[in-house]
Order: structure tokens, then sequence, then C-alpha cells
């Protein structure tokens, strides 16, 4: 058997980074992240965060079978392995039930591209249709719209919640957080205004100057 410790203690790490952050409360939304041996690390059934342990973090298979660890995969286990099913790129996934994103998720609208973090995320932040929540479907809707995309990094699931992938776990941690500040941002601005949104030039410019600074950087 394979020792699972440090893929755990990875995604424990996200995991308190979104604690942190208040993208996850009580027991609501949940963390998984692909293990080098091809199965999924993530987080268990009815835990409170604060007190989740790493070792309580259960590894299924792709198929959602439940592989190692003494508890129950997260009931949205199929909606994560939907997406690492079908999109092999992705190394891990935040769904969280963040609740300005909620409240876009609600009204079944869309967050513009409008700031810094709206652009990390692929903006404008697309709502999924409805899926039954902890049933494949939730990822189906997903995959459909990751695939149109190459860019986005986070989807409004209809009526629920978030979510955000990336390489690894902090990395997906990362695209929630963006995706909630975006929300909280986008929802402010509406409430004084008519927000502005920035222009495929203005985008296309700003993404020129980050790699000319990384290139830079890298020399
Ligand atoms: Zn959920």
């Amino acid at each position: 058997m394979t020792n699972y410790e440090e893929v755990r203690e990875e995604l424990f790490a996200a995991v308190q980074m979104a604690l942190d952050e208040g993208l996850l409360r009580i027991s609501e939304g949940n963390l998984s992240l692909r293990t080098p041996d091809g199965y999924v690390a993530i987080t268990p059934s009815g835990i409170k965060y604060k007190q989740l342990k790493p070792e309580e973090i259960a590894i299924v298979d792709l198929d959602g079978r439940h592989i190692d660890g003494p508890c129950k995969a997260s009931s949205e286990t199929p909606m994560h392995t939907a997406i690492m099913r079908n999109l092999p790129e992705v190394g891990a996934i935040c769904h969280t039930h963040s609740p300005f994103a909620m409240t876009f998720a609600a009204a079944g609208k869309d967050i513009a591209l409008i700031n810094l973090e709206a652009m990390g995320c692929g903006a404008p932040i697309p709502v999924a249709p409805w899926a039954t929540p902890g049933s494949a479907a939730g990822g189906e809707v997903t995959v459909t719209l990751f695939q149109q995309r190459p860019d986005l990094k986070a989807v409004l699931l209809r009526n629920h919640g978030v979510v955000a992938i990336g390489e690894n776990a902090e990395d997906s941690f990362d695209k929630a957080f963006k995706a909630e500040v975006a929300a909280q941002i986008y929802y402010q601005a509406l409430q004084i205004g008519e927000p502005v949104i920035i222009s495929r030039r203005q985008l296309q410019q700003t993404i020129d100057t980050y790699a000319n600074f990384t290139r830079k950087e890298r020399t």
C-alpha cells in the first residue's frame, strides 16, 4: 500500500488556507487532489473542517471506490471524479460554498471580467446548468465549460457553489479564493453603479506585461 501521507498533508494545507479565508464553513465544500499513483485524495464526508485531521482524508479511485483511509469520502465525490476522469490536466479541485460566489450562482448570473482576481479565473465566470448535488452531473456540466475555454479556472454551479480547478491543491484553492473576491467586488460594484468591464485589449495588454515581467525575472 502506497503511503499517502504527503498528498494528505498537501490537501490538508489547502483546507487550512480555505478555512482561514472563510471559503469553507462548518462542513460545506470539499477539496480533492490527484495522487501520484492515479487515485484521488478527497476530504471526508460529514466532518467539521475545524476538527479535520490529515489522516482522515479519504483516498478513492477514479470511480469513487474507497481505497484508503478511515473515513467515507465526501458526498460530492462523484462530481470530483467526473472532472478528474474527463480533464487529465486537472491536478486538484476546490469546491466551496463561499457566500458571494453563491449569490451569483443563485441569481444565475456570470461574474464579469472586472478585476485581476476575475482575470485569474479566466472570467467571465459562467454559471453551469443545475445539477443534482452529489451526482456526477455536477462534474459533467463543469467539464463542458472548462473544455470550451481552456483559460477558465472557476465555474459557478447554479444554486449551489463554486468549482475551481488547479495544477495542485494550493493552486485550486487560489482560484476558488479569486472567484470569491471577484464575486464580492462585482456584487459591491453593482450596488453603487454599473461595473466597468475590462476590455479584450486591456486583458491582452495585462497578459503581455505579466509575461514580460516573468521572462525578465527568469533571466
Ligand atoms: Zn457543494
